[in-house]
């Protein structure tokens, strides 16, 4: 399967989300015994079962699938996912938990977007998950899971109801968001390009900085981004996204200096990221296919408006 990369019995799956290289699910195999981590839409759904069965571990046999936040893209399959595997528990950030027993705010909320169709083709049916088929992890608990163990920590920043997933026996951190997006396609330059992504409504860099400092401590040298893959210099990764955070930060910041109101924002912001985003892809010599270029435009607005909706929240606190 092409889709497949493993390594310490991890395999990431592509889950062609808009297109490939965009989001990644991972699957954790021990003996005849399989976890999945992120499991992106129930679009992906038949890419997630057939990675399965490539590795001969069958549906009852899949102990947990693990979210690292209730956004879309990463938990938006968690309905079909637990269907398909009877005897699995989703694990969750404390907050993330009533969202996936009850995702009507999360389809109210991405429908608002995307309308009542582009949900749909998006993101495909998301249903209530029981709650008996829930278990929400507390910051620093720990389970053990064939030959490793998997420690959970809480990360806010990307958003507050985001966790990150320690592993043992990689060494390696599964980051959800909260170390930024990497796609393929920007580590195309001189060198590596990870950026914070400051999805609204709830992105604070200051809490982002404080979730990476966690995660340094962890001791991982390496860590697996859903937006993409495994990058095996965690250093890099982290030193990147601590000077993006503040980068960012300065961005609010100046828009608050600037009284800058109303609609205002959200274009200034959005400038300035545009501005950031555009001189790193400069610095590195990277060049993107047209395909690419579309999506970034879509993701830099994107990344305006979290930042417009953390100056709103601070104008609002002062
Ligand atoms: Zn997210």
């Amino acid at each position: 399967m092409d889709a497949i990369k493993s390594n310490y019995d991890i395999h990431v799956i592509d889950c062609h989300y808009l297109q490939p290289g965009v989001a990644a699910s991972f699957l954790m195999v021990e003996k005849d015994e399989a976890l999945f981590i992120e499991n992106n839409t129930a679009n992906a759904h038949r890419i997630l079962m057939d990675a399965l069965e490539s590795k001969n571990v069958k549906p009852e046999n899949v102990k947990y699938i693990i979210v690292s936040h209730v956004h879309l893209d990463h938990a938006g399959g968690t309905s079909a996912l637990i269907h398909a595997c009877p005897n699995a528990t989703v694990l969750a950030h404390p907050r993330a938990v009533p969202h996936i027993v009850n995702p009507e705010k999360l389809i109210a909320g991405a429908k608002a977007v995307y309308g009542e169709e582009g949900v749909k083709s998006l993101y495909g049916e998301i249903d209530p998950v029981d709650e008996s088929r829930v278990r929400a992890m507390k910051d620093q608990e720990k389970i053990v899971f064939g030959s490793r163990e998997l420690c959970f920590i809480h990360t806010p920043g990307h958003a507050k109801h985001h966790m990150s997933i320690y592993d043992s026996k990689s060494n390696s951190v599964f980051a959800g968001d909260a170390m930024g997006l990497g796609y393929p396609a920007l580590q195309t330059g001189i060198r590596p390009f990870v950026y914070p992504t400051c999805s609204p409504v709830q992105f604070d860099p200051v809490e982002s900085k404080k979730s990476i400092n966690r995660l340094i401590q962890t001791g991982a040298d390496k860590v697996y981004l859903t937006h993409f893959g495994l990058f095996s210099d965690f250093k890099a990764c982290s030193d990147m996204m601590i000077d993006y955070c503040d980068k960012l930060n300065l961005i609010i910041l100046s828009a608050i200096d600037e009284k800058i109101e109303g609609n205002q924002i959200d274009q200034y912001c959005t400038e300035k990221f545009r501005e950031f985003f555009d001189g790193e892809v400069l610095l590195r010599g990277i060049e993107f296919s047209d395909e690419m270029i579309k999506m970034f435009n879509l993701d830099n607005q994107l990344n305006g408006a979290g930042l417009g909706c953390a100056v709103r929240r601070i104008m609002k606190s002062v």
